[in-house]
């Protein structure tokens, strides 16, 4: 043991007389960080938040928990008596933080909660937070629980509102790809397997995606079936006119050079790449290959069509943001989808 500590303080101050081989060595046996690892998760990179400073900074009580999200303006810094107009006091009652009107023969009680992300909940703000945090860093549901004590419904019916406010986020922020110039890859894919779930038939979930290359910005959505009357006007709305668009040679693009795009396929059944054009579709083949295990991993791939429609933007807003802090990019949609 002693031996060991001594090596381990002799290579600190030896570091710089290291010869380039046994800085290689070192490297190569350096802890893997989740930057440098090809992982399906979008989100761990350099700029999120360490936990230690979120609870140190923010969530080590609830108070400082509200003084951050005043801050941000996740919650009212002020507020007006809904009875009499007057300006609140912000107080202490019962334990928990309200706004109170300070008028004699009024003293109404507003939730400090009114309106925002937070209402209508029984845990603490801080702990929100936290739970947050977790979704952020796409912990398990089983992991979150464990860090935060909350009860599985708790961590799943949190999860499920930061989903939506990435579907939200999708909603009022429509994403058009490709134009003038640009190439965009189209395919459409089957999520999930056929199988008897509690005695139910469920047939999986057909997914249209596109990718515009070079950028790499993409696009998913879920198709109720792959004709062109649901293809070609999702096309139209998700992809600028003037695109060169590259697919397969299913029958429903077809007539996609009507809608002001040049069209390219490529037939899968005799090789990848078009011989001629050089035509192919591996980029958005690729995306499928990332989303897929993602959402393998989260056993959603059969779940509910309500459920299933806000992993994909969940997916897509993790991408969409890769170079953010996720955590704090959330906070900064949760403010937005809800004005105070
Ligand atoms: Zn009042």
């Amino acid at each position: 043991m002693c031996a060991s500590r001594r090596v381990t303080l002799r290579s600190h101050r030896d570091a710089r007389a290291l010869s380039q081989e046994e800085r290689a060595n070192m490297r190569r046996y350096a802890p893997i960080t989740l930057t440098t690892t090809r992982s399906n998760k979008l989100c761990l990179n350099s700029t999120m938040l360490k936990f230690r400073d979120l609870v140190l900074n923010y969530t080590n009580s609830e108070q400082a928990t509200i003084v951050w999200l005043k801050g941000i303006g996740a919650l009212k810094n002020s507020a007006n008596c809904s009875k009499c107009a007057s300006a609140c006091n912000f107080v202490i009652k019962k334990g928990s933080y309200c706004w109170r009107c300070p008028k004699s023969g009024c003293q109404s009680v507003i939730s400090m909660r009114d309106g925002s992300f937070f209402s209508g909940s029984h845990l603490k703000l801080n702990e929100i937070v936290e739970v947050s945090y977790w979704w952020a860093c796409e912990a398990s549901v089983s992991m979150a629980v464990q860090q935060t004590g909350h009860s599985t419904k708790t961590i799943v019916d949190w999860y499920n509102f930061h989903r939506d406010i990435c579907a939200q986020w999708f909603l009022d922020h429509p994403v058009q790809i490709g134009g003038v110039g640009k190439v965009v890859e189209i395919d459409e894919s089957k999520f999930g397997r056929r199988k008897y779930n509690r005695g139910r038939y469920r047939d999986g979930h057909w997914v249209f995606g596109d990718v515009e290359r070079g950028t790499n910005n993409v696009f998913m959505v879920e198709v109720p079936d792959r004709t062109a009357a649901t293809l070609l006007p999702i096309i139209q709305q998700y992809i600028l006119p003037g695109t060169t668009v590259i697919s397969d040679e299913w029958r429903s693009y077809s007539s996609i050079a009507s809608l002001g795009m040049s069209h390219q396929t490529v037939n899968h059944s005799i090789n990848f790449v078009d011989p001629t054009t050089g035509a192919h579709t591996q980029t958005i083949e690729g995306t499928w290959s990332q989303v897929k295990p993602m959402m393998r991993k989260r056993g959603v791939m059969n779940t509910s069509d309500d459920l299933f429609d806000t992993y994909l933007p969940e997916y897509l807003w993790r991408r969409k943001f890769k170079n953010d802090d996720p955590f704090l990019k959330m906070y900064e949609h949760v403010k937005e989808q809800y004005p105070l």
